[in-house]
């Protein structure tokens, strides 16, 4: 049965459809612990293969799962259905202060292309190249320089999607569509929003106000509402001179204590590692450090170098201007999740699910309370980077053995203590296999009620990567 509808699929789609073990194989899996096997992978190469796609689904309550590069935290690309591998959408179209992208267009290539024009995308996720954005759009991706230039919501003007009922949807527009979405959404359920600079958890309704920034409730989506097939996307210019500081401290507390004062003098970046991440960087550094915060400015260089020396508490070790040394130390800081695979003993492991969490940035000392407590009471100890301007920090926790029961009962706790001090569980990486049954823990049951409405109204069939952001699993807090 299974074969005569993945070979009917294949007639109907008029694309590329796989149904072989080696390709199923590979697409069941993505850069989180997750495996999730599909039933096929579909290759389309426009609109059109989408609607036939989708049409086909729906006939056969088959789920439809979008996928860019694979390179997502939470498993939001997994799915049992149908796969889309958005590859074939690579067209890229440069506009004044903004640029028409494919969703499937890699990040190197958009960087590529934007460098000879002199000009950027803002949200810059530290894996660099390899992702697409597509996947950026489904994420809400962002990196180190969004705290300057905004997460991927700050930066989407427009963008076009194939809904599951198989119409091009074109967001944002002044029609019926649009007032439907407006009157679900009231100034008192976004004003209960936590007050954070970056959020991936959920919808995000607290960023549509008005009917010309509807399309950000697409941003952080996770293929839940339709199959993004391009965007526009502001662009800025590219900055002529930067300075990067690396400032040691003795303790990560001094370290995030400083980052409040750092911020009111304009960074581009406040990034953050721990001596886990440090001991792997091929540089001479002071044997006391146990914290390394990268400072970068881009603009009053000089002027801003001296000022975050003088109300530092830390000990700057160094100061680069040359775009080359720049970019050897932001490779140090990209790497920080690769090195701290490599903190690992054998016989250790380590999970990702509280690795996201993002505080308002003057209780950042609270966040590091709250994992002090943690691994007070629990038997792991945890690596810390992130970036630290946004009050977003990945604390990957490592623990003897893998214990699900035990994973379980320290992210409860977390996100209780997360959500207690007004954060969000998530600030990038989305909610996905991993976080989705505690998105009702962070909103509410108000909050939640109106994203369950905005999923029926996209997604009445519920064929968009079921079981992303609204989930029949929610976990409470007992
Ligand atoms: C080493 C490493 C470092 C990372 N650093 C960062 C970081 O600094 N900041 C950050 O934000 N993230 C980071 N990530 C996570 C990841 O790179 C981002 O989430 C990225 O945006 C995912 O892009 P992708 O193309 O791989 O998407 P995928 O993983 O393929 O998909 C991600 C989500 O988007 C949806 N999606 C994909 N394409 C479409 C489409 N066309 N229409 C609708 N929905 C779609 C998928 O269904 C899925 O839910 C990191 C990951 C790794 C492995």
């Amino acid at each position: 049965m299974r074969h005569y509808i993945g070979k009917k699929l294949a007639k109907t789609a008029s694309c590329k459809i796989s149904l072989d073990k080696q390709t199923l194989d590979l697409y069941s899996i993505d850069s989180s612990s997750y495996s999730v096997k599909p039933f096929a992978v579909a290759f389309p190469k426009n609109e059109k293969e989408i609607i036939k796609i989708l049409r086909f689904a729906l006939r056969h309550k088959i789920s439809v799962t979008p996928r860019g590069a694979g390179t997502g935290l939470v498993g939001g690309d997994l799915g049992t259905g149908i796969i889309l591998d958005m590859k074939h959408f690579d067209k890229i179209k440069i506009g004044r202060g903004f640029v028409q992208t494919g969703s499937g267009v890699f990040k190197g290539e958009l960087d590529n292309t934007l460098r000879k024009h002199e000009r950027f995308f803002g949200p810059n996720p530290s894996i660099g190249p390899f992702c697409t954005i597509g996947g950026m759009i489904g994420t809400n991706a962002s990196g180190s320089h969004s705290l300057k230039y905004g997460s991927t919501i700050d930066n989407l003007i427009q963008v076009r999607m194939v809904t599951s009922k198989g119409k091009i949807m074109i967001l944002p527009k002044k029609d019926h569509a649009t007032k439907k979405i407006l009157g679900m959404i009231t100034p008192q359920i976004q004003k209960r929003f936590p007050c954070v600079s970056k959020n991936s958890c959920g919808y995000r309704i607290d960023k549509v106000t008005s009917y010309s920034d509807v399309q950000k409730i697409v941003a952080g989506s996770e293929g839940t509402l339709g199959i993004i097939t391009s965007a526009k996307l502001k662009t800025f210019l590219l900055p002529k001179r930067a300075v990067l500081m690396i400032i040691a401290y003795k303790t990560l507390k001094e370290a995030v204590t400083d980052v409040p004062k750092i911020l009111r003098l304009g960074p581009s970046a406040i990034e953050m590692i721990d001596h886990n991440i440090i001991q792997h960087i091929t540089y001479k550094i002071p044997n006391w450090t146990k914290c390394l915060l990268f400072v970068e400015f881009d603009d009053k260089i000089f002027k801003k170098r001296v000022k975050t020396q003088q109300i530092s508490s830390g000990k700057t070790i160094l100061a680069v201007t040359r775009h080359n040394q720049i970019a050897q130390w932001w490779t140090f800081r990209n790497l920080a999740l690769t090195y701290s695979l490599n903190s690992i003993s054998k016989q250790e492991t380590v999970f990702s699910i509280i690795e996201d969490s993002t505080v308002p940035v003057h209780r950042l000392p609270l966040l590091l309370d709250l994992v002090k407590y943690l691994t007070s009471r629990y038997p792991m100890r945890v690596v810390i980077y992130g970036h630290a301007g946004n009050g977003n920090l990945h604390i990957r926790p490592i623990l003897k053995k893998k214990d699900s029961a035990l994973i379980k009962n320290i992210a409860q706790e977390f996100f209780s203590g997360v959500i207690s001090i007004g954060g969000t569980i998530t600030g990038e990486h989305g909610d996905g296999l991993a976080r989705s049954e505690f998105v009702k823990l962070q909103y509410g049951d108000d909050i939640y009620s109106v994203f369950k409405k905005v999923k029926q109204f996209f997604d009445p069939t519920n064929t968009l990567n079921p079981g992303k952001i609204i989930t029949p699993q929610n976990s409470t807090v007992s």
